[in-house]
């Protein structure tokens, strides 16, 4: 045994890694012991048009298609990875996430990847913006352009909480702006959760007062419930 893995093997057995889902202890570099990694909640609404992502953004604005991934529930599986995916340093997760549902989808038709931006102080802070480990893995895969310089975050509103709906709403449609690169074909919004639906339809709105012909599909790694 080489002395780093006897090392590891001594931190292991003091700090063992747990499953951040059921804290059962793991040996090996995943987020997640077997058992819950092979029951994520998967969604596959990739098989059905007419899914619960499609019909609540539809009403908000003009897309072609969306999918989510995963369900998203307080304290499940799907929360407790999106939490180590935005706040605690791990773009791994989105990393892993993307190697799953690659087999599940053809993004080839689409002509870029577009992430839905969040603000540069933020995302300095946190050292990547959440859905981009995602979505570069799934761009690289299906060797379409992740397009990082349409859309761009203009306002941070750490206080967004305490503001009631309207004014919410009035808040993100200023929060984000175009650069002035043409957008011309189909592009996939993707964005970590689907809530509301007020920030992705806030931007393929956007997108729409520029660029009414630009067709724009969405997708989520995860769908609130
Ligand atoms: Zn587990």
């Amino acid at each position: 045994m080489e002395i780093q893995s006897i090392g590891q093997a001594i931190f292991d057995l003091f700090f063992p890694r747990r499953c951040l889902n059921c804290d059962a202890i793991i040996s090996f570099d995943n987020p997640l012991c077997i058992p819950c990694a092979a029951n994520l909640p998967y969604t596959h609404w990739h098989l059905d048009k007419e899914n619960p992502a499609y019909t609540k953004l539809k009403k908000l604005c003009n897309l072609s298609s969306a999918h989510s991934f995963l369900y998203f529930q307080h304290n499940n599986v799907t929360q407790k990875l999106l939490h180590h995916l935005k706040y605690l340093n791990h773009p791994e997760i989105g990393i892993l996430l993307a190697d799953k549902a690659k087999s599940e989808l053809d993004l080839s038709k689409f002509d870029g990847i577009i992430p839905v931006p969040i603000h540069p102080k933020k995302e300095k802070k946190r050292g990547y913006n959440q859905v981009v480990p995602y979505a570069k893995t799934l761009a690289e895969h299906f060797e379409i352009p992740l397009r990082e310089d349409i859309l761009i975050r203009k306002e941070n509103n750490p206080s967004q909480i305490l503001k009631n709906r309207s004014k919410r709403l009035t808040t993100l449609q200023t929060a984000f702006g175009l650069t002035n690169q043409p957008i011309e074909g189909h592009f996939l919004l993707m964005d970590d959760v689907l809530t509301t639906g007020a920030t992705i339809s806030t931007c393929v709105n956007l997108i729409h007062t520029e660029y009414p012909e630009a067709k724009i599909s969405v997708m989520t790694i995860a769908f609130a419930q």
